[in-house]
This record gives structure tokens, C-alpha cells and sequence, in this order.
């Protein structure tokens, strides 16, 4: 019993194929580059990785390449859906839902608030509701594990009028890796199910973090689009909002220009001026790059900042998971941030957060509570699991 995960970005489509009990991925690959000659499909199977040229594939090709290939290893037939990551769901959806065609037009209708993500989203679904029409098709929506939150935590304070008629609000992302990785923190710390203050950090090339009370989401970083929160690769996070209108002067650039910069050319890779990959950042950081140090300061006093005040709505914290690329590798920002947080009583086990990495998990400060741990997340799996979940229920 196996799920196909489809996750369809704007130039690429990244596929898995799982057992949502034990967790283990038959294949998983990406088609990459797609719209260009040099569009290919690279996949991984039973530790070896392997590749194809697609030249000039766009979504539907691709997508069509990918259930070749599937046919090829013998893995399209025992699968009991397809579970589809959907960026943006607003505030339609609090949970996974079978894709129906009152679904696909709620996605539709969150279009104007995930414009680059929601159209890929919705052409994975109708491209592999073509290839498989009597399979179960799921939508898995990062937004979702949010709705979850208190309108204290989602209202800007702006124009109400504002949220009625635009749906300017918060509403958070990450949340399948978010919702994955607070549930397996609860598991590996024994807390209670029914008690339990959680923050997770998700820090990737998007960084977000997230207040879990009792296995629900009370407040997150992210806001009407994941530009808002912590600093992260390209992106700057939370910063006054009237650097866009000084900028766009200043330069004589549209607000738009100004907001793309925000987005692509900030964070880690603006301060530093070298990179958006923490990895090179810390290299140049340790080789005395001052413009580096200060980017991975910052990076991590933001962070702590940002942690600090997801205790206000928790009211206590328990336990601080670490998770995504920089999350489960990077031993330094760990080490900072868990040090600028100590008066929340975290101390710093030096040797454990030495040897937790990514696909090992574990606790990394003294001390049982409140502890920091790293957790690796598995969005996919996530995805399968919902999946198969909603399959079970229909039938
Ligand atoms: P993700 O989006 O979760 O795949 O995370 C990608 C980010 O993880 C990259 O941009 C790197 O900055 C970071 N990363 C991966 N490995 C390491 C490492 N060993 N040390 C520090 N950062 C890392």
C-alpha cells in the first residue's frame, strides 16, 4: 500500500512514492528545470539515484514522465491516492481534504494570495486527475494546521474592512512539517497529549516557527505570505514596512521591485552579500567575513526573538524542536540560539547537539524540561499519511 506525493512548484515538480505505516519511499525524485532544454527528471531509488533528460517538459510532461516511470518500477499499481502539497488554502481549509470540484475551486479562489505557488498546485492536481481519474486525489495545505490560531494572533492591526474584503491576515505556513514535527516532539519527550507547549522551528531556505499548545497551532511567524517572520535565505522576514515606499523612492523602483527584493535578495544572502546557503555563510563567518558574521548574528538573534515571544501565547514552554536543513545540521545557529534563550531555562548540551543531525533526532540541552530538541521533519510523509488517512475513511 503505497501514496504517491506530488509537490508542484512553479519550475518543478518533486514526487515521492511511500508506505504511510513504515514510512519508506519506494522512489522519490524531481522533474527540475522545467520549461527549459534543460529540463530533466533525476529520481532515487533504493539508495542509487538516477537521471533522464526531458528537454523542454513543462508540468504536464513531466508529470506524465513521472507515471512512466512509475509504470517502469512497477510502482503505479498498488497505490491507494495521490496526496498533493497545496501552498495556499486561506482560511477554507482546516485540514486535508479529498479533492472534489468544489475543492479545486476553493484553491482557485486563494489564487490571488499564493500567486506563484496556488497555479502549479492546481495543474499538478488536474494533470494527475487526467492520468489516474478514478484515483483518490488529496490536497495537503500548508496553511491549514493554522486556522487554528485565535484572531488575537491573526489580525493585523489595520483596516478591518481590510481582512472582510481582502482577507489581509495571518495565516501562517509550513504547517504540514510544522504539525509532523510537534507531534513526533511530543513522542520523543513523553509530554502529555492534552498538555503540552511546544515551539517549532522549521529553518530551510523558508524559516518559520510555530506555538503548539496541545497539538494545535496558537501562533506562527508567517503571515499573509511567507515573506513575514524570522530572517531567512532570500527572504528578509519581518521588517518596517515603510522601507518599502523609502526604497521605491530612493531608487525610483515600483513597490513590486522593492517587495521581489524583499523576497529573492535579503536575508542571508543580502546581509552577506555571498550566499543564501547557511553552510557557506558559517564557512565565511568562521573565516572572519564580517559581513557573513553579522548575517548568521542576526539570523540567530531574530530567531531567539521570535521563539521568545511564541511563549506569550503558550504561556510556558516544554519543549524548542529544530527542524529543516539548517535546523538539523547547523550545530552553530542551535548553539546560539538555545544560548540567547537560556533564561527560559534552556542550557546548552554541547556534546549531545554535536551529534544530532539530520535523520537523528534527539534531545540537545540538559535537563528534561523545558529541553531543545531536533526533530527531522518528513512533509512528505505527512502528505501520505493524511492521504491514506482519507482513503481508510472512504472506504
Ligand atoms: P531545506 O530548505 O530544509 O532543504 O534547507 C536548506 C538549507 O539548509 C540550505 O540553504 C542550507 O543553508 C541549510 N543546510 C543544509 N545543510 C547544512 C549544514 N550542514 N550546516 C548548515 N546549514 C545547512
Amino acid at each position: 500500500m503505497n501514496v504517491l506525493v506530488l509537490n508542484c512548484g512553479s519550475s518543478s515538480a518533486k514526487f515521492a512514492v511511500i508506505n504511510p505505516v513504515s514510512g519508506q519511499e519506494a522512489v522519490s525524485g524531481i522533474a527540475q528545470r522545467l520549461g527549459s532544454k534543460h529540463a530533466s527528471l533525476d529520481w532515487k531509488r533504493n539508495g542509487s539515484k538516477e537521471s533522464r533528460p526531458i528537454p523542454g517538459a513543462h508540468h504536464e510532461e513531466a508529470l506524465r514522465a513521472v507515471v512512466a516511470l512509475l509504470h517502469e518500477l512497477g510502482l503505479a499499481d498498488d497505490l491507494v491516492g495521490i496526496g498533493h502539497r497545496v501552498v495556499h488554502g486561506g482560511s477554507k481549509f482546516s485540514g486535508s481534504m479529498k479533492i472534489t470540484p468544489e475543492v479545486v475551486a476553493m484553491v482557485e479562489a486563494c489564487i490571488p494570495l499564493g500567486p506563484l505557488h496556488n497555479p502549479p498546485n492546481l495543474l499538478g492536481i488536474k494533470v494527475a486527475q487526467e492520468l489516474f481519474p478514478t484515483m483518490l486525489q488529496v490536497g495537503v495545505f500548508d496553511t491549514a494546521f493554522h486556522q487554528t490560531m485565535p484572531p488575537v494572533a491573526y489580525t493585523y492591526p489595520v483596516p478591518h474592512e481590510w481582512l472582510e474584503a481582502h482577507g489581509v491576515r495571518r495565516y501562517g505556513f509550513h504547517g504540514t512539517s510544522h504539525r509532523f514535527v510537534a507531534r513526533h516532539a511530543l513522542t520523543l519527550t513523553g509530554l502529555p497529549a492534552d498538555d503540552h507547549a511546544i515551539v517549532t522551528a522549521h529553518l530551510g531556505n523558508g524559516c518559520s516557527c510555530t506555538a503548539v499548545r496541545n497539538g494545535r497551532s496558537v501562533d506562527t511567524t508567517m503571515g499573509l505570505t511567507p515573506l513575514e517572520g524570522v530572517m531567512m535565505g532570500t527572504r528578509s522576514g519581518s521588517v518596517d514596512p515603510a522601507i518599502i515606499g523609502h526604497v521605491s523612492t530612493a531608487l525610483k523602483r515600483s513597490a513590486q521591485d522593492v517587495l521581489d527584493v524583499l523576497n529573492k535578495k535579503s536575508g542571508l544572502l543580502g546581509v552577506s552579500g555571498l550566499s543564501n546557503d547557511m553552510r557557506t555563510v558559517e564557512e565565511a563567518a568562521a573565516a572572519g567575513n564580517a559581513r557573513a558574521s553579522l548575517a548568521l548574528d542576526i539570523f540567530c538573534y531574530v530567531l531567539a526573538k521570535a521563539i521568545a515571544g511564541l511563549v506569550v501565547p503558550l504561556g510556558r514552554l516544554d519543549a524548542l524542536a529544530f527542524t529543516g536543513g539548517i535546523g538539523e545540521n547547523s550545530v552553530t545557529v542551535r548553539a546560539r540560539t538555545v544560548e540567547l534563550l537560556g533564561f527560559l531555562g534552556l542550557t546548552l548540551d554541547p556534546a549531545l547537539n554535536a551529534v544530532h543531525g539530520r535523520g537523528q533526532h534527539g534531545r540537545i540541552t540538559t535537563g528534561m524540561r523545558p529541553q531543545a530538541l531536533v526533530v527531522p521533519t518528513n512533509e512528505e510523509l505527512m502528505i501520505a499519511m493524511d492521504t491514506a488517512d482519507i482513503a481508510q475513511s472512504a472506504s
